[in-house]
């Protein structure tokens, strides 16, 4: 039978004649036009105050931990449940990573544990709304007005999910969104920095532009561009935002699809919920269809399923070793409360395949797979 791949890239509209016209324009280095085009579609369509695109949600996230000036020392609070960017991009200036266990229904930083693991040198917090299902934002930023942090929202997976509203990446005071190939919408590498409050646009522009003022000196502000500030190359070529551009055009329809297979996902394995074999994840209309995730009962399990899985060339996938747990984390991080749901859940949890060229059919022989597993075991 054909394999089912955990993830494929696709190809949904214009993106390869975007990019024969980027070369056409003769502008293919970063900020032309297809850049300018991405900027305006998330700034209007998320309402943010100001878009930049990057290389990858990790450049989003080490712009945004220059902006919070993150100083030797400081500490950031965030879930140790996370991609290892979300701790690195903090870690590169001398922070100190602060973990917090996550909720056992979401899987999203526990914000009744985040008050506890603040200190005097707590700087920011940075939630990961982990398979696009938003963390409890009013919470989080009721904390971080009360201490006076910033907010650094991981993204990486919520592109076009909502909490109570209002996009994903637009409440805190920046945001960190992903266009790797493996998310929802995609350019291969790909990332965006969102910023929130106007405080941070300008010196946003700089750092994206190797610390100087290029992007005023384009504008007219200022008659000449000059080193200025500590920064890096963090724009993407014209090329990446070519194609990027072509897949925003169908954001809604991408979206709509993958919480479709989410959907019928859930609908096929409610049995083996009811039955008690495996656990589904709770997701709303306000998320995006980024994952697909089963919770088994044991490590042990989820191994036999594997293996299960893959003799019918079915790619399931399972995810984070917790942070706290890997060699730099214990290097550069803290523990900030138990970990006992992280530990326990990160043990259990399968991905399932999702990609947006799935059928119906794929769907139904996944399913039919786990309930062959566990009609025999
Ligand atoms: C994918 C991901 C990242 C990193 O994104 P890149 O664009 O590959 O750098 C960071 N955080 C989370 C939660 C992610 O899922």
């Amino acid at each position: 039978m054909k394999p089912i791949p955990f993830n494929k890239p696709f190809i949904i509209g214009r993106e390869l004649s975007y990019i024969a016209d980027a070369v056409a324009q003769g502008h293919l280095s970063g900020d032309g036009s297809y850049t300018k085009l991405c900027h305006r579609w998330f700034e209007e369509k998320l309402g943010v105050r100001r878009a930049l695109l990057s290389h990858s949600c990790t450049a989003a996230l080490e712009m945004a931990a220059i902006l919070c000036d993150i100083q030797p020392g400081d500490e950031v609070i965030l879930p140790s449940y996370t991609f290892v960017s979300t701790a690195n991009a903090f870690a590169l200036r001398g922070g100190v990573p602060v973990f917090v266990d996550i909720r056992p229904d979401t899987l999203n930083i526990d914000e009744g544990l985040i008050e506890a693991a603040i200190t005097s040198k707590t700087r920011a917090i940075a939630p990961v709304h982990y398979a696009g299902v938003p963390c409890e934002m009013d919470v989080i930023m009721d904390i971080a007005q009360r201490h006076r942090l910033l907010v650094v929202e991981d993204a990486a997976q919520a592109l076009l999910s909502t909490y109570k509203g209002r996009a994903l990446g637009s409440i805190g005071h920046f945001g960190c969104l992903s266009f790797h190939e493996t998310k929802n919408i995609i350019s291969g590498e790909g990332g965006a920095l969102l910023i929130n409050d106007e405080r941070f646009v300008k010196r946003a522009e700089i750092i994206r532009e190797k610390g100087t003022n290029r992007s005023q000196f384009f504008r007219g502000e200022v008659d000449k561009y000059t080193w200025v500030d500590i920064g890096s190359s963090y724009l993407p070529s014209e090329l990446v935002s070519a194609f990027l551009y072509a897949q925003l055009e169908h954001a809604d329809k991408i979206t709509a699809k993958r919480c479709h297979i989410c959907t019928a996902y859930a609908s096929q394995l409610a049995p083996l919920q009811l039955s008690g074999k495996l656990h589904l994840p709770t997701f709303d209309s306000d998320s995006n269809g980024h994952m697909f995730y089963i919770i088994l009962d044991s490590l042990a399990t989820r191994t036999r399923l594997i293996a299960h899985l893959k003799a019918q060339d079915i790619l399931p996938v399972f995810h984070y070793v917790p942070l706290h747990s890997s060699p730099a984390g214990r290097k550069y991080g803290r523990i900030g409360s138990t970990m006992a749901v992280t530990d326990d859940l990160s043990e259990r949890l399968l991905r399932l395949p999702l990609h947006y060229e799935m059928s119906n059919e794929d769907i139904v022989r996944i399913s039919t797979a786990i309930h062959d597993f566990f009609i025999h075991s």
